[in-house]
């Protein structure tokens, strides 16, 4: 039994599983996702940066070096002190479990 599907658009039933036959609408799920995805990723490419993305670029990329490396040390205890808040949340997560 051949398998068929629905155009959401034409309201034609197909027996091609990835496009329309009659309007080329895109059937396959796999293919949707893909198409949405793209979409999305252009969508968040086309949008200006933030006005904190652009502090912290101007911060990490300074000419100043003493800016650089002040930087470099709020970074660091930054990912000291996630890195340990994460290790007790996974250990959290892994006593009941
Ligand atoms: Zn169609």
């Amino acid at each position: 039994m051949a398998i068929s599907r629905k155009c959401a658009k034409c309201k034609v039933w197909t027996e091609s599983l990835s496009h329309c036959s009659e309007c080329g609408e895109v059937l396959d799920h796999e293919l949707i996702q893909a198409k949405r995805e793209q979409e999305r990723k252009e969508y968040q490419e086309s949008l200006p940066p933030s006005k904190l993305d652009v502090f912290f670029h101007e911060f990490k990329n300074s000419r100043f070096l003493l800016i650089r490396v002040f930087y470099r040390l709020l970074y660091s205890i930054w990912f000291i002190m996630f890195s340990i808040v994460s290790f007790f949340i996974a250990l959290i997560a892994a006593g009941p479990g």
